[in-house]
């Protein structure tokens, strides 16, 4: 009887302690009731549809223009994997950069109505040129209060993830890559000796981005390609298709149709892969998904020749993500599904200091400032930069950005909240602890181009004082980094 009694006054406690849990231990308590001893890997993924209301400005180009037409829905993509003890959400959304704002606050409402844990939440922007962006004037400053989209970008990102949850099931999950040299260039070169370079500074570069189909000036590519497209699948019990992840180092493609919303290629790859894989119309939905690689520095045009054909608006991307995923379809069928792996993630943050104009820097930018309207200009953007080197002497002195990795099994998917060179992502899969590593770009932040030491050196578009921001020396500290967060999750 006195047994009795200290059993059910010991099952009370119990029934205490686990209501009076905070919503962040949903995870692990979970994992208790359900998961570690059985070693049950479980999956569920949802794409949430984000298509901004038509009237805001799209801004993948220079001159940022109200939206007048969707040509196909944007969305975030996510999925959600669980080994029992450890669950980890993952989101591409078809977004040009999502600002740390946004991110963070997505990742507190999957906290909260989730309940996994925000260090377990990883979130990217596609980087389509054809989206309204999320981010402030300045993206060095943190924003207080959400614009209407912001919010909304979060609730539906949130959504999605808990929609994923829900559709949480037995799962296997399997990785693997595939080559696709042919849609991807590296867009900066040198250029013949006496070719003009001029820069927005007053001054001259020695690699150009972007130089001219066909330029006879062009003497070769200033930086490599990464061929690699990696794949995550995870698949039913059953063998029905749950989810595909792609990670190919290519900016976007284009061209699109004026003002018009679209996922770019990024969509096409996802509507394609889940053609090949014959998941149309499954249920729940299967989401294929392409986040973006490293591609600071590359893109879909061959520089050293003419163009054979002018492609029509949504032609090329058809034609690229069609090649990608019948390349990913073919190495998909050699992939080695586990019915278990373990899970893990970790971030830092790191500071970066802000890079700051010299005074003579600041000189020339008032100098070009103060020109008439309708004097020649040195360059034909040195207005614009003046403005963003007036705009980064007056930033913070630092920023801090998160480093994140997420470990699958042998597989490490890192993140870095840049426009990252395609360099330093091979760098980062060259010398990981795993078995495998990609790299998802435009993730958990957005602050600009990131290309290497080296390429800073040679100048051009991406190395210039405000389309870069941060020290010339933050790609070599975020590599050191990563390679670190990576090497701790055991
Ligand atoms: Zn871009």
């Amino acid at each position: 009887m006195r047994h009795l009694h200290i059993t059910i006054r010991f099952l009370l406690l119990w029934v205490l302690v686990v209501s009076v849990l905070p919503a962040g231990t949903t995870e692990g308590a979970a994992a208790d009731t359900e998961g570690n001893s059985a070693r049950v890997f479980r999956a569920g993924a949802a794409a949430s549809n984000v298509t901004p209301p038509l009237g805001l400005p799209i801004v993948g180009g220079w001159a940022p223009m109200p939206a007048t037409h969707v040509h196909d829905e944007l969305y975030a993509k996510c999925i959600v994997l669980d080994d029992g003890h450890t669950r980890l959400a993952l989101v591409i959304a078809d977004n040009i950069g999502m600002s740390r704002e946004v991110c963070d606050a997505a990742k507190r409402m999957i906290h909260e109505h989730a309940g996994i844990r925000p260090e377990h939440v990883m979130t990217a922007g596609t980087h389509t040129h054809s989206s309204v962006s999320d981010r402030g004037v300045n993206r060095l400053m943190r924003e207080e209060k959400l614009g209407d989209y912001q919010t909304l970008l979060a609730m539906r990102i949130a959504d999605g993830v808990r929609r994923a949850v829900n559709n949480l099931e037995p799962a296997q999950v399997g990785w693997g890559s595939a080559s696709v040299p042919t849609e991807v260039f590296n867009r900066r070169y040198y250029m013949k000796p006496g070719t003009p370079t001029p820069n927005p500074f007053g001054g001259e570069d020695r690699a150009v981005m972007n130089p001219g189909r066909g330029n006879p000036n062009i003497l070769k590519a200033a930086g490599p390609t990464d061929p690699e497209v990696a794949i995550l699948s995870i698949r039913a019990d059953d063998g029905r298709p749950i989810a595909l992840l792609a990670n190919y180092s290519l900016h976007y493609v284009g061209p699109a149709a004026g003002p018009v919303l679209s996922a770019d290629y990024f969509g096409v790859f996802g509507d394609r892969i889940q053609q090949l894989l014959g998941a149309d119309r499954l249920d729940p939905p299967f989401v294929g998904i392409m986040s973006n690689g490293t591609s600071g520095d590359i893109n879909n045009i061959n520089w050293l020749k003419r163009p054979e054909k002018r492609w029509g608006p949504y032609e090329k991307m058809r034609q690229v993500a069609d090649v990608v995923a019948r390349a990913v379809h073919q190495a998909h069928q050699k992939i080695e599904f586990h019915d278990w792996v373990k899970l893990a993630a970790a971030q830092e943050e790191l500071k970066l200091a802000v890079r700051k104009p010299t005074d003579e820097q600041l000189a020339y930018a008032r100098k070009i400032l103060a020109k008439p309207e309708d004097a020649k200009p040195y360059h034909r953007r040195e207005k614009v930069y003046a403005q963003r080197v007036l705009q980064l002497h007056d930033s913070p002195d630092e920023v801090s950005v998160m480093l994140q990795a997420f470990r699958i099994g042998d597989l490490g998917v890192c993140a870095i909240p840049f426009e990252v060179f395609v360099e330093i992502g091979l760098q980062v899969k060259a010398e990981s602890p795993l078995g495998q590593t990609f790299v998802i770009s435009h993730a958990n932040g957005s602050y600009g181009y990131l290309p290497t030491v080296e390429q800073h050196a040679l100048g051009g578009y991406e190395t210039w004082l405000g389309t870069n921001k941060v020290e010339i020396e933050a790609a070599s500290k975020i590599v050191d980094r990563l390679l670190a967060v990576l090497a701790s999750l055991q």
